[in-house]
Formats: C-alpha cells, sequence, structure tokens
C-alpha cells in the first residue's frame, strides 16, 4: 500500500515538474513569435509577477518583451512637426517596418528591432526625447495663436521658450508643463506638473497637477502674469522642487507634504 501511494506521489510531481516545464516554454515560444509580428501585433507584456518564476527568468522574459517593442521619440518642441520631419519620420517606420503611434504630446516610432535602432536614428537626423527620467519633459502646447481664434496669449510662442529653457533639466521626479492659450485649457493644464492658461490679463498659473498613478489636480498659484514674467516664476517653481522634492516625489506631492501656503509663499511669485 505504501508502495502504491508513494508510486502515486513520484509520478504527481514529474506530472507537475513537466506541466510547468511545458507552459514556460509555451509562453516563451509565444513571445518569441509574437516579436517577429509587425509592431502593432507584437504589442504584448506577460505578466510574470504571480507566476513564480525565477529572478532570472522573469529579467529574460521581460527583455524579450521589451526588446520586441523597442520604441524611438524624436524630441518636438512645443508638439510641432514640419511636413518634412513627417515624411522622413514615416520613411524610416517603413523602412524599419515599425508603426507610428500619437502618444499624447508625443509621435512614436513603435516596433524597431534592437538591431535596427541606432541605424533608424542615424537617418532620422533629429534628436530623441526619453520617456522616462526624472526630468523636465517636452512641454505640452495647444494649437493657439494664429490657429485658433479663441487664443488669448501666445501660448506656442511661450510654449517654446520653455522647452528652451527647461527641457531635460534633472528632478527628483518626472515633470510635465502644458500651455493653452485661452481657459478652454486643450492642453490639459489642470493635471500637469505646472499648467499654464493664457486670459486677457496675463497668464493664470497652476501647480501641482498629475494624471498619473496618484492623479491629483492642480491649484492656481498666481493670476495674470505678464508673458515676459513666466520663464521667471517658472524657474522659481522649479527651484523649490529641487530644493524640498524628495526622490520620486511629484510636484503636486511635494506640496501637498509642506503645504500649499507655504509653497505659495516660498515661491513669492503674486
Ligand atoms: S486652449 Fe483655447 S486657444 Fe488653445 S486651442 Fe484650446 S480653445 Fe484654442
Amino acid at each position: 500500500m505504501i508502495g502504491i501511494l508513494a508510486a502515486r506521489e513520484n509520478s504527481l510531481y514529474y506530472f507537475t515538474k513537466v506541466a510547468v516545464f511545458c507552459r514556460e516554454k509555451a509562453v516563451l515560444f509565444a513571445m518569441q513569435y509574437f516579436a517577429t509580428l509587425p509592431a502593432s501585433v507584437s504589442y504584448i507584456t506577460v505578466n510574470t509577477a504571480k507566476k513564480g518564476y525565477s529572478k532570472e527568468k522573469k529579467w529574460r522574459m521581460l527583455m524579450t518583451d521589451r526588446q520586441a517593442k523597442l520604441p524611438l521619440t524624436p524630441r518636438l518642441s512645443a508638439g510641432l512637426l514640419t511636413p518634412v520631419m513627417l515624411r522622413k519620420l514615416a520613411a524610416i517606420a517603413e523602412k524599419y517596418e515599425g508603426i507610428i503611434k500619437i502618444a499624447g504630446n508625443s509621435i512614436v516610432i513603435l516596433g524597431l528591432r534592437p538591431e535596427h535602432r541606432a541605424q533608424a536614428l542615424g537617418e532620422l537626423g533629429f534628436d530623441t526625447q526619453s520617456l522616462a527620467g526624472k526630468t523636465v519633459r517636452s512641454t505640452a502646447v495647444c494649437a493657439g495663436q494664429p490657429h485658433c481664434p479663441r487664443a488669448l496669449q501666445d501660448s506656442t510662442r511661450l510654449g517654446l521658450d520653455l522647452d528652451t529653457r527647461f527641457y531635460g533639466t534633472e528632478l527628483p521626479g518626472k515633470l510635465r508643463m502644458g500651455v493653452s492659450g485661452c481657459p478652454n485649457g486643450c492642453s490639459e493644464i489642470f493635471v500637469k506638473d505646472i499648467g499654464l492658461y493664457g486670459t486677457a490679463g496675463g497668464y493664470t498659473i497652476i501647480a501641482g497637477g498629475n494624471s498619473g498613478r496618484k492623479a491629483q489636480a492642480g491649484r492656481v498659484v498666481a493670476e495674470k502674469v505678464p508673458p515676459a514674467e513666466v520663464v521667471p516664476s517658472i524657474e522659481k517653481i522649479i527651484a523649490y522642487y529641487q530644493t524640498y522634492g524628495q526622490p520620486g516625489e511629484r510636484l503636486g506631492q511635494t506640496i501637498d507634504r509642506l503645504g500649499f501656503e507655504d509653497f505659495v509663499a516660498c515661491i513669492g511669485i503674486n
């Protein structure tokens, strides 16, 4: 009887081992297969968190997954892209079998193979931007003057100035800015770390918003700021964040931790 039970235990043990082995092989095979398809099809993520794989296996699977969807993101100041740049982007995407995706304020070629990326970058001939990192990201700007009849201030000019001055500045966390020419706020100014909208009397400055995991709405910190004084005002907000922000903390979280009134008094914009 004991012999029969032991044999049953043994066969169950080996059956489970074989089943786990087959499942892992099947997942890896599927990932390798998807990696050979166009980017739109190969955009997959396998959740390894609860599957009990070894650290090494998780890492290998994640790397395979990432390599299958390598992005190339041209840096666009204020989201502006000339027809010449757009044609070039399309030609590169076509040549290397990528796909173009409009992602927020960016345009991205997805699905490039790792061995093609450096070559594609060289042929593209313009700067790329990182979608990661604790820095100031590209400024989002609405259509604005002269294209939108509602514009009360030149949001494009201001967006370009902010981008030139602050893009890439290192900070405790990432920082997104948005500029709108009027209170309609087409560049989602209340969910940017720093948002601005134009009024007849100047710019309204909003701080502390974000649309990430811990989403929060920004709050108005100054009104009727003359266009020429906006960049110096943003310098003060960024200096506050550099001084008081903790690693990984968004501006809004720093403001909440230290107090909104203290923040406004500290930057002294109005
Ligand atoms: S925010 Fe105002 S100015 Fe800008 S595109 Fe929207 S409506 Fe036009």
